[in-house]
């Protein structure tokens, strides 16, 4: 009898679904053209790279030339905030300023905390309160005369908070507005990566300049996302090569993998009706939880949170091997994003909450997907309940004695 296995780990990554492999299977082999081609074989690819380009653009309520198709979510985040900073210094010779916050994804964080290290910008990292959500006046308070960019995760990864992103877009567009029509304006960019299958996306609606997303988030594959880039935005490349993406991203095209996007794209679209049911699926995960294992929390607040996320703390328990036990038992989940797996350094995410880094060890994220079921949910909590005080039992004082003694280090 095969292992009953039960995937919560849809934050990490989802399956590529079969209506979109079906799509994207003809330009591997069949239709290989290179769309920078001339002849009609190489047309033939560039015009289902365009048919994607529209239905990302659709999606994000964008034009087609601002669509940049990019190899995912790092890609589309070093682009944006290396591209604007690289196109200001171009011009105005001079170090700018940058605003984060502290619980982005890595490839934010380390790609600003690099550049500040090397000397390149000046960088204001803003903490979100202890729910796990921005407030727009830090962001605000922040902003000196050379800030260029401010960057914001609209859901972050590992807690699922929802950030106030068309609002900082307002402030954004209000300040900008203030210093006249001069040539340094705030140029505002959101990492949507975890929003795009539950949150309104429309660029205009949220005032942003850049947006970068992943298609295997949404059901499509890995590999391959897109950079939203308002139209006249100064912003340099910064790999040479090609002409590619209207000269802003050298290198081949991803044909079969920018099919899957915009058929990936579509398919949210569609889904829209099943978000409601999850948050029932997700409130019902997280109530089942708090009552039926002692000493646990929820990381990140209740009500301002991705409709699939469920990050929980379980005090006197070590997250990595809950992890490992879990995933004996066929359950897959994760403690931090999939990216700091492997590091046993405390959540870079949960300590900016304000957690102290023994606080942090014992948490778990759970993401459900589009055919996650109550049947599932059931066996899941059964089967933490049962690692939880399995572990609390065998590991509960040797933690405890770990902790100390790294106080005693510090
Ligand atoms: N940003 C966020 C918020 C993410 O969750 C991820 C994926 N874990 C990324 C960026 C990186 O995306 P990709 O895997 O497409 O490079």
């Amino acid at each position: 009898m095969t292992k009953k296995t039960i995937y919560l780990d849809h934050a990490a990554t989802t399956a590529v679904d079969k209506k979109v492999l079906r799509e994207m299977m003809p330009y591997f082999s069949d239709k290989y053209g290179n769309a920078s081609s001339i002849h009609s074989f190489g047309q033939e690819a560039a015009q289902a790279v365009e048919k994607a380009r529209m239905q990302v653009a659709n999606f994000f309520g964008a034009n087609l030339n601002e669509i940049i198709f990019t190899s995912g979510a790092t890609e589309s985040n070093n682009l944006a905030i290396k591209g604007v900073d690289k196109a200001y210094f171009k011009k105005e010779k001079k170090k700018p300023h940058i605003i984060t916050t502290t619980f982005e994804h890595h490839c934010v964080l380390e790609t600003v905390k690099k550049m500040e290290k090397e000397n390149l910008i000046e960088a204001t990292f803003i903490n979100p309160k202890k729910d796990g959500v921005i407030d727009v006046r830090d962001i605000k308070n922040a902003i000196k005369p050379n800030t260029i960019l401010v960057s914001v995760m609209y859901v972050n990864n590992e807690i699922g908070t929802v950030q106030p992103i068309s609002e900082i877009g307002r402030m954004i567009k209000s300040k900008n507005s203030e210093q006249g029509t001069g040539d340094k304006k705030i140029i505002f960019h959101t990492d949507a990566t975890q929003a795009v299958n539950y949150f309104d996306c429309n660029v205009e609606k949220l005032g942003v300049d850049l947006l970068s997303m992943s298609a295997h988030k949404i059901y499509g594959p890995k590999g391959v996302g897109a950079l939203y880039v308002k139209f006249g935005l100064d912003i340099a490349k910064i790999q040479d090569g090609g002409a590619q993406e209207f000269g802003l991203r050298a290198g081949t095209i991803n044909t079969p993998g920018i099919v899957g996007l915009g058929s990936a794209i579509k398919e949210v679209k569609s889904q829209k009706s099943k978000v409601k049911s999850m948050v029932v699926l997700r409130d019902y995960l997280i109530n089942k939880i708090l009552k039926e294992i002692p000493d646990s929390r929820l990381n990140g607040s209740r009500i301002k949170r991705s409709p699939n996320n469920v990050n929980v703390n379980f005090s006197r328990v070590e997250g990595e091997s809950l992890l490992m036990m879990l995933s004996a038992e066929g359950v897959f989940a994760s403690t931090g994003s999939a990216c700091s797996s492997g590091s046993l350094s405390p959540s870079h995410v949960l300590l900016s909450l304000g957690l102290k880094p023994e606080e942090t060890h014992g948490s778990l994220r759970l993401t459900l997907g589009k055919n996650t079921t109550k049947k599932e949910i059931d066996y899941v909590v059964k089967v933490i309940k049962k690692t939880v005080e399995k572990l609390r039992k065998v590991s509960g004082n040797v933690l405890k004695d770990y902790y100390k003694n790294m106080k005693h280090k510090a």
